[in-house]
């Protein structure tokens, strides 16, 4: 943290010598088309097909992009003793730049919609449109930007696998936290480049919906406040504010927690947190109507539009 202080404060000083810093404009179109993309392939359980052909459809959209891509595969066990055939899929950008940034955001959808207000769909898949996609989609279209201007930093983009494989809560017994996240914890075990660090990471869940609200997450306070007061202070300039309330949100078990405790890059999670909803994430949350339906452009645009210049203006 201390670090990050004391970069801000250089860059600062030195902004009058250099000129100014050029932006690429964020397509909201092309987000919304790369998040129903992934969402045309149905629901991207794993072990499934529609999420064998996705993986393939973000690695191979990632290399056009111009990112050196690794595909992270390994065999996770879920809480149920399932072995999921996962993929994290990692695009790089200026691969040899000290100073890196890490973006990410889990493209795997729920296996079992166990929120829904029917029970009759509580074994159906969630289309993850919002929990999933749209985090996604936002990463693609900020990887079309990067690979055709890059920034002084280096972006590592990250989808993880497996997040959404967690234990419902209808299995009773202990809630067992561990069973989520699932590719982002073997990722921090196991980065792709050995002793791999960053300056600071930002996970996008749930940046999709209509009206969203991002507060400020307990657990991203705590491990790196400085970031979002400067991912928040960004946006508000840019006349996001309100999308980013500067108001404190829920402690979010989610991938953040596991790049903060196990690889130690200070990392924050920007989620649609809507506290009049009864699960805190909106209605849709893990239901049937997680759906393109429900996913607007303004939303994608507000975040996108901040992490671009968040990410351009690193030196
Ligand atoms: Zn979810």
């Amino acid at each position: 943290m201390h670090m990050l202080t004391a970069c801000n404060n250089t860059s600062h000083t030195a902004k009058s010598e250099e000129k100014a810093i050029v932006v690429p404009v964020f397509s909201t179109d092309s987000a919304y088309l790369y998040t129903e993309k992934q969402v045309d392939f149905g629901a991207r359980v794993p072990n499934t097909k529609a999420h064998d052909d996705c993986a393939l459809y973000l690695s191979a959209q990632l290399k056009k992009f111009g990112a050196e891509v690794i595909e992270q595969k390994a065999n996770l066990i879920a809480f149920d003793g399932t072995v999921l055939k996962s993929v994290n899929i990692i695009g790089s950008f200026n691969p040899k730049a000290e100073t890196r940034i890490l973006l990410f955001s889990h493209w795997d959808s729920r296996p079992w919609a166990d929120n829904d207000p029917d029970p009759k769909n509580h074994n159906k898949p969630v289309m993850a449109a919002n929990d999933g996609a749209s985090g996604v989609g936002v990463l693609l279209e900020m990887a079309r930007l990067l690979g055709r201007n890059l920034p002084t930093v280096g972006v590592d983009i990250i989808f993880f696998d497996s997040e959404d494989y967690g234990k419902p809560a209808s299995a009773g017994g202990d809630p067992a936290e561990d069973s989520w996240c699932l590719g982002t914890q073997y990722w921090a075990k196991n980065p792709h480049v050995p002793g791999y660090t960053a300056r600071y990471g930002i996970l996008l869940d749930m940046v999709g919906a209509p009206g969203a609200t991002f507060c400020r997450e307990q657990s991203s306070e705590y491990f790196a406040g400085s970031v979002v007061n400067n991912v928040w202070s960004q946006a508000k300039g840019l006349g996001f504010g309100q999308y980013f309330k500067d108001e404190k949100g829920g402690a979010i078990t989610d991938d953040h927690i596991y790049v903060n405790k196990i690889i130690g890059i200070p990392s924050i999670d920007i989620i649609h947190y809507d506290p009049n909803s009864q699960s805190g994430f909106g209605e849709y949350w893990h239901t049937t109507h997680d759906t393109m339906d429900n996913v607007d452009k303004n939303t994608l645009n507000a975040v996108g539009t901040t992490l671009m210049h968040v990410v351009y203006n690193e030196k």
